[in-house]
């Protein structure tokens, strides 16, 4: 049996990993830890039987004690709580599916006590890759990508022996608003910028891949994982997204990864790499698709990207900066506090009022998210 917990069971990434468990019969879910939707959890606790669950505030924790009372199932809250559900003693793997700069202690606790690490919270590795990358060495335990651009780039690596990777040609769909100019983004409603054409995911991600920050998330995370640097990095519109992402070697060869869009793929690969097993879903039908299509980002119009591999080549606290800046820029656009092209103004404005601070510390990466916040609350 293998053993995991994950953290953000509810959101979109959890629900899929818990779909890809209900599938296999030789996996155990032994915690969860979600942020609100006890109903859903609830369900998931009858169904997983988990042996503790995290739940964030104590207010809803103590709602979720009462429904579960005839369970064995223990309850607990906070940061505390997230880090009990990451270094769970019998846990092998830690499934990171919680959104957001939130999920960077609790990797880091999974890590020191030896659990491998399947990620999809990229924002944890845009902002602490410098930290977890080594820790990860020092205590031997593997980053197993979920985000399925990091997913296919590892699948193309497989039986690589030890060549260099000349370029990572990393694959964007453009989102919904591809081909759309500044004039055309002015009056962008929170409904459209959610339609996102090819996947169905969180809130948070849906935004940022429509304005590409999610891409630029992507760069960062794969120059963590991959060991290469940012201008080996090079991003390709697919507008299908069939191809996931590619490899290219010295000799010019480009190996890619390519599948329907279905999280459960690197969902399931992560969990029994380097085994393959059946997945149930569509499969690619090339008499049908007839084309694929290939353009280059606009990076003029979503300047999100490009402040993004200008974090990414800076490096130190900056890639926070432009992290944090989105996290909560997003969330104020999702309240309708801010128009949608302010994401990218007030992440250009953090990251130009920001001094950089060489190989920050956990604790100067959480004092920049800090004060990163205070300045956009203090603008206007
Ligand atoms: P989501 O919003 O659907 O789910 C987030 C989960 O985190 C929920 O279960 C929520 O309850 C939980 N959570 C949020 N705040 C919490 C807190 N304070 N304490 C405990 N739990 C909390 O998000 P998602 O789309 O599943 O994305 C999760 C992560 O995976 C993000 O980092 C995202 O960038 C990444 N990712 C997602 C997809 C996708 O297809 N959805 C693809 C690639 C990468
Ligand atoms: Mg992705």
């Amino acid at each position: 049996m293998k053993k995991i917990a994950i953290l953000g069971s509810t959101g979109s990434i959890g629900t899929q990993t818990l779909e890809v468990v209900r599938e296999n019969k030789d996996i155990e879910v032994l915690g969860l830890a979600a942020g609100k939707n006890i109903e859903l959890l609830e369900q998931q606790i009858r169904e997983f039987h988990p042996v503790c669950v995290a739940v964030w505030s104590e207010g809803k924790a103590e709602e979720l004690k009462v429904k579960i009372a005839d369970t064995d199932t223990r309850v607990v809250t906070g940061m505390e709580g997230l880090i009990e559900i990451a270094t769970l003693e019998k846990a092998e793997i830690l499934v990171t599916a919680i959104v957001g700069m939130i999920g960077l202690r609790p990797t880091i606790a999974a890590i020191q006590a030896g659990k491998d690490i399947a990620l999809a919270n990229k924002e944890t590795m845009v902002t602490a890759g410098h930290l977890i990358m080594p820790m990860a060495k020092e205590y031997n335990v593997r980053i197993l990508p979920v985000d399925s651009e990091h997913s296919a780039i590892f699948q193309s690596l497989q039986g690589n022996k030890g060549n260099p990777i000349h370029k990572i040609l990393l694959t964007a769909s453009g989102g919904p608003f591809r081909g759309k100019k500044e004039e055309d983004l002015l009056n962008i409603r929170v409904e459209d910028a959610l339609k996102h054409p090819n996947w169905s995911m969180g809130q948070k991600i849906t935004i940022d891949s429509s304005t590409m920050v999610n891409k630029g998330l992507e760069v960062i995370e794969a120059k963590w994982l991959f060991d290469v640097n940012v201008d080996q990095i090079q991003v390709v519109v697919q507008p299908q997204s069939v191809i996931h992402s590619m490899v290219e070697y010295e000799d010019g060869a480009v190996m890619a990864q390519l599948g329907t869009p279905d999280m459960k793929l690197p969902i399931q690969y992560a969990l029994y790499y380097p085994e393959r097993r059946y997945l149930p879903g569509d499969r690619l039908d090339f008499w049908e698709m007839g084309k694929l299509d290939f353009e280059k980002p606009d990076m003029e119009t979503f300047y999100g990207l490009k402040l993004a591999y200008k974090a990414g080549r800076e490096g130190g606290s900056l890639p926070t900066v432009l992290n944090a800046a989105n996290e909560l820029a997003v969330s104020k656009f999702l309240k309708r506090e801010v128009k949608y092209l302010e994401i990218m103004e007030i992440i250009e404005d953090c990251m130009n009022a920001h001094k950089n601070i060489a190989n920050p510390s956990l604790e100067q990466i959480l004092q920049t998210e800090a004060e990163t916040y205070e300045r956009i609350e203090s603008r206007r």
